[in-house]
């Protein structure tokens, strides 16, 4: 089934508003657009574990390919691009845009659901069970996220990988604040290789390449 397919989304510390910046192709040619439609929304919020399967599934069922399914899945994309500004900013030390707050609020607004004890293995918890009515409301997990990294979250931990191809964001949680890659296996080895092949060329001048 179409809704049941996996993208292979990019998952950097489940930072679920980092992660959901990271789904776009973010200028980058060595990117590609994670989010086609409705479908892969649903299957990213799942992934990321922002929905359960029996929500997914419901969501699936009742709006898949209908307009309100695809003006949602609109809104989603403006919201990436308003997230992606709000950490562009961060990362220059300038002010978060007015516009860019109430967008975030006016997603946060839509959100309903109700409070509830649960117990765990240990002890007790306070949940908000959220209900999804619209499909605007399931882009409320990924506007809390966002709450979450402007509120709570240290700044200078919010990153953007050195290696310039690739773009990806993520929140550092070094003990030292030296991560510079999204992963080393992906960025950090390339990019140490790269930097040793310019070592070994700017040692041997009469070389080319
Ligand atoms: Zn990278």
């Amino acid at each position: 089934m179409k809704h049941m397919k996996t993208q292979g989304f990019i998952f950097i510390g489940r930072i679920a508003c980092l992660d959901f910046i990271d789904t776009a192709a973010l200028g980058s040619p060595a990117r590609t657009e994670a989010l086609r439609d409705f479908g892969d929304l649903l299957t990213w919020l799942y992934e990321e574990h922002l929905i359960a399967g029996n929500e997914r599934r419901g969501a699936w069922q009742r709006w898949n390919t209908g307009p309100v399914a695809r003006r949602a899945f609109g809104r989603a994309l403006v919201l990436r691009k308003t997230l992606r500004e709000v950490v562009e900013r961060i990362l220059e030390h300038r002010s978060v845009p007015k516009p860019a707050i109430a967008a975030i609020s006016n997603v946060l607004g839509k959100m309903t659901g109700r409070w509830a004890l649960a117990k765990t293995r240990t002890g007790f918890v306070l949940e908000f069970r959220l209900r999804f009515d619209h499909p605007d409301q399931l882009l409320g997990p990924i506007a809390e996220s966002a709450c979450d990294l402007l509120c709570r979250r240290d700044w200078l931990r919010l990153k953007r990988c050195a290696n310039p191809t690739c773009g990806l964001y993520f929140y550092d949680t070094t003990r030292n604040h030296r991560r510079r890659w999204c992963s080393m296996k992906a960025c950090g080895n390339r990019m140490k290789v790269a930097a040793f092949h310019r070592r070994q060329r700017a040692a041997r001048p009469g070389l080319t390449s």
